[in-house]
């Protein structure tokens, strides 16, 4: 069932929202070559907590971290720690959330780590700028459908793919709710969005292809062919018109 928020769960969740986004900018500012991903993770944690929020991830179906941070041609779900250390020309995935008083935000971003291959930064911005197609399909009376085409459809003119086996998805009480929102679809097709539902949009882009394999840690998702990956992620409020993107910071 799709949960549509009251004005006291939107004003929950925009707050929720907030602290991910201003975690996501503390993460940008301490990210160079040299740092491990376990200290990104700690520095994230505890700035979520000082904020009187805890991270949505720790624990969630026994994840190990408060933060998940893949670097390079890991998509997504990366474990933080101690030695990987981050090298100059990394591409560097940072998915966080917030929960405050019961309720999550959920944002991703890819960094770069010093100077990186303009290949990289296209695909970095092409990632970003897909999310920015879907949101344009992100109001009520809109389908998953026409949200999933517009990702897929821009990516591709790109000349990179789409994940296919992660999705977006509702975000509210739970950090993940119905619907999936997957980043490829047919237009007109799929359920309806509703005013007042909140969801995470969050395009996973691939250099190459498009299949993914799961690493034996049990978590890590990486490209099959080794080619780097992106990843964008907003969590968005429907309206009746244009849509509140809560996990922007600045
Ligand atoms: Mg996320
Ligand atoms: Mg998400």
């Amino acid at each position: 069932m799709y949960v549509i928020k009251n004005s006291e769960q939107l004003s929950l969740m925009g707050k929720a929202s907030r602290i991910t986004a201003e975690a996501l900018l503390v993460a940008k500012e301490i990210i160079r070559p040299g740092i491990s991903t376990a200290e990104i993770d700690r520095r994230l944690k505890r700035f979520i907590e000082k904020c009187g929020a805890t991270p949505s991830f720790l624990g969630y179906n026994g994840f190990p971290a408060s933060a998940c941070i893949s670097v390079n041609d890991e998509v997504i779900h990366g474990i933080p720690s101690e030695r990987r250390i981050l090298s100059e020309g990394d591409i560097v995935k940072v998915d966080v959330g917030a929960r405050y008083r019961g309720y999550n935000g959920d944002s991703a971003r890819t960094f770069p780590v010093g100077k990186v291959s303009d290949e990289a930064l296209r695909l970095i911005s092409v990632t970003e700028k897909s999310f920015y197609e879907a949101a344009k399909f992100l109001r009520a009376g809109c389908r998953i459908g026409d949200v999933g085409h517009a990702v897929e459809d821009f990516v591709i003119s790109n000349g990179f793919s789409v994940v296919k086996e992660y999705t977006g998805h509702g975000v509210g009480a739970d950090l993940h709710e119905d619907p999936m929102i997957p980043n490829h679809g047919t237009s007109g097709k799929g359920t309806r969005l509703y005013a007042d539902m909140t969801v995470a949009i969050e395009p996973m882009v691939n250099q190459g292809n498009e299949a993914v394999r799961v690493k034996p840690d049990g978590w890590t998702v990486v490209t099959l062919d080794g080619k780097l990956s992106a990843h964008y992620e907003n969590t968005v409020a429907i309206t009746n018109g244009e849509p509140i993107i809560l996990t922007l910071a600045e």
